[in-house]
C-alpha cells in the first residue's frame, strides 16, 4: 500500500548543476508524462513517465555523464519510502532523490556539499553557499574528464597491463577531490586523471585511449 499521496523528486541539471525539482501524486499514476526543465538554464530535464501497470520510468540528467540515465521503478517503491535515492550507474554518484519533501531537501543540500568538496570548492563559510551553483569552470573540467573516460570505456579503449595492454575486463571510477581514479577490477592497478592536469588529459585524448600501467 502507498503510504504517501504525494512525493518530491529532485535531480541536478547535467549542464549547470542547478536543482530540478518536481512533485508527483499517486493520482498521476493513471498515466502521463511529467517533464521538469532546469529552472536555471533550461538545457536539461527530469522526465517521469507514469504508466497504468504501476511502473514509473524516469530519465534523470547526470552531473557526471553526457547522457541522462533511464530507470524503471515500481510506484510502490516510490510512494512508500521516506527517501529513495538513485545512483549514476557509471560513477555511483547519487543523482536522483525522491520521497518526503523535507527528506529530499536535506539530501540535496548534503549532495551539494559533497559535490563541492569533490570538485575542490571546499569553502563553506556561510549557509547560503548551500544554494550556490558549482563554478561553471570547475564543472566544465570535471565533465571533460568524465566524458572522455565514459567514451573510452564504451569503446573498449581502457587498457590494462594485466591484460597485456588490451581492453581491461572491468573498470571502476572513483571520484576524488581533484581527480578521477580509474581502477582495473581485475588486478587493482589504477590511474589518476587530475581535473586540472590538462597536459595528461590532452595526451590521453590524443591517444584516444587510457592505459593503466604501474
Ligand atoms: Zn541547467
Ligand atoms: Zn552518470
Ligand atoms: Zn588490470
Amino acid at each position: 500500500m502507498f503510504t504517501q499521496n504525494r512525493i518530491t523528486v529532485a535531480a541536478r541539471c547535467c549542464e549547470c548543476c542547478a536543482e530540478i525539482e518536481t512533485e508527483i501524486s499517486v493520482f498521476n499514476l493513471s498515466g502521463g508524462k511529467i517533464r521538469a526543465v532546469c529552472p536555471n538554464c533550461g538545457k536539461s530535464a527530469l522526465e517521469i513517465t507514469l504508466s497504468q501497470d504501476g511502473k514509473v520510468r524516469l530519465s534523470v540528467p547526470c552531473v557526471a555523464c553526457p547522457h541522462p540515465h533511464p530507470f524503471t521503478l515500481s510506484a510502490e517503491t516510490m510512494f512508500t519510502k521516506e527517501l529513495f535515492i538513485l545512483q549514476c550507474s557509471f560513477t555511483r554518484l547519487d543523482i536522483c532523490f525522491m520521497g518526503q519533501k523535507n527528506k529530499v531537501k536535506e539530501a540535496m543540500i548534503k549532495n551539494g556539499k559533497e559535490l563541492r568538496t569533490m570538485m575542490a570548492l571546499g569553502e563553506e563559510d556561510d549557509a547560503s553557499a548551500d544554494e550556490e551553483i558549482l563554478s561553471a569552470e570547475m564543472y566544465e573540467r570535471i565533465k571533460v574528464v568524465l566524458t572522455f573516460i565514459e567514451e573510452c570505456a564504451n569503446n573498449g579503449n581502457i587498457t590494462c597491463k594485466c591484460r597485456n595492454n588490451k581492453t581491461a575486463p572491468g573498470i571502476e571510477v572513483q571520484l576524488e577531490n581533484d581527480a578521477a581514479v580509474l581502477v582495473c577490477k581485475e588486478c587493482g592497478r589504477s590511474v589518476r586523471i587530475g581535473y586540472n592536469d590538462t597536459d595528461l588529459l590532452d595526451m590521453y585524448i590524443d591517444m584516444g585511449k587510457i592505459r593503466i600501467f604501474d
